[in-house]
């Protein structure tokens, strides 16, 4: 029988109208023809692979971009036949399964180049490649001197079966400030590299560098494919380009990115602590007065992080209630004094929104001296995860 949250103590919902919203947002951003790939790494971003896929296949999105091989073989097991980059690093010995099962691969390294072409050699099957240029990031890639790539060019032409679809980079500096002069002379240096490689003889190259933040922004930096990531789960990169995004768009302040992600849970046991006593482990909370305390089934364990002790704070019907004590590895207490009438079983934001008051991921992370890709990301794998439109359905 299929499982319902009444039979989990804590459990993600995804919340399918503002998927939408964000994929047509991202779509209407884009000129007409340019591949909408998502990126779908780290379990979609903690907002877990399988459901996500199920949105961005309802709501079509080009293509996939993932991390491991392993990701792209589970999208392939799910039957989804879009074409699926991965831009991680595969190990040699697994360059097989690439090739059969057709996926993009990113190529950023001699040695993998070479064992692909043996790959395809001895498989009598063809690979599509997209090299990774190396622009300023200094992470994977290629360059940043144009006769770096010769090498792999002159490899890449005594290789029939290979096939070079496209060439990308990956921007350092685009979301953390709101001068992106950094992130231009990154550009001038990828379409440097480009140059050189048409001149070498490889045409019709898909070119792609636009994550969310680029996506958003510069236009110029879209090319023939962009690759979102946090964005389509409603989340901003940074505040940095949210201003730099008002800045360009005065006449507009409606927010146009809705979060996607709810973490809730039920209030597992309520107690009357008397003024003066301690709670958790380490006592770190003294109680002021008598305290009426919720005792909530998550924890650590689950990605609630421990640096949130005596921080944070829940929603329970639609109002703050703040942490009291330490993060526990599968509990936390929270304080429900101010909220009368709180009944055992009820529902517990703990990220997110409820009625008008929110959680944003932006929060907790502030809290914790991280970034809000880090909270979602790190929501443990073990979470259930259930679609659900915005009048609360179902699917
Ligand atoms: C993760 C990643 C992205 C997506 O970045 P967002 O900021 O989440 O949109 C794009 N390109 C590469 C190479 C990445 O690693």
């Amino acid at each position: 029988m299929k499982k319902t949250t009444n039979d989990w103590l804590t459990w993600i919902e995804l919340d399918e109208k503002a998927y939408a919203h964000n994929l047509a947002f991202f779509r209407q951003k884009i000129r007409p023809g340019v591949e909408l790939s998502v990126v779908v790494k780290a379990n979609a971003y903690g907002h877990g692979l399988r459901p996500i896929v199920t949105l961005a296949q309802k709501y079509g999105v080009d293509s996939y971009c993932v991390y491991s091989l392993d990701e792209a073989l589970a999208l392939r097991a799910w039957g989804i036949e879009k074409d699926i980059l991965i831009m991680g690093p595969v190990p040699p010995a697994r360059l097989d399964q690439v090739i059969r099962e057709n996926f993009r691969l990113a190529l950023f390294d001699g040695q993998t180049l070479a064992k692909l072409d043996e790959a395809t050699r001895r498989l009598n099957l063809p690979v599509r490649v997209h090299l990774k240029l190396e622009t300023g990031t200094f992470r994977l890639g290629i360059g940043p001197k144009p006769d770096e790539l010769e090498p792999f060019l002159t490899r890449l032409r005594q290789s029939p079966l290979i096939q070079l679809e496209a060439a990308y980079t990956h921007f350092a500096n685009i979301e953390d400030t709101t001068d992106h002069s950094y992130a231009f002379q990154q550009l001038n240096r990828f379409k440097k590299l480009v140059t050189y490689i048409q001149k070498a003889g490889f045409t019709n190259l898909k070119l792609h560098t636009a994550c969310s933040a680029a996506l958003l922004l510069f236009p110029e930096t879209h090319f023939q494919m962009v690759r979102l990531g946090l964005s389509q789960y409603g989340l901003w990169p940074s505040r940095e380009t949210l201003v730099a995004y008002q800045i360009k768009k005065v006449n507009n302040n409606l927010p146009v990115l809705q979060p996607v992600l709810t973490w809730k849970t039920k209030v597992s046991q309520l107690k009357l602590v008397p003024a003066k006593e301690t709670i958790g482990y380490g006592r770190t909370y003294q109680t002021s007065r008598p305290t009426r305390l919720a005792v909530l089934p998550v924890g650590y364990a689950d990605g609630y992080d421990r640096r949130l002790s005596n921080q944070s704070y829940v929603l329970i019907r639609g109002r703050r209630a703040p942490l009291r004590g330490r993060v526990c590895m599968n509990l936390i207490m929270v304080d429900v004094t101010d909220i009368p009438g709180i009944q055992i079983g009820e529902e517990v934001v703990l990220l997110g929104q409820q009625d008008s008051e929110s959680i944003p991921a932006e929060h907790l992370a502030s809290l914790i001296g991280t970034i809000n890709y880090e909270v979602v990301t790190r929501l443990s794998p073990h979470l259930p995860r259930i679609i659900v439109n915005s009048d609360n359905k179902k699917i």
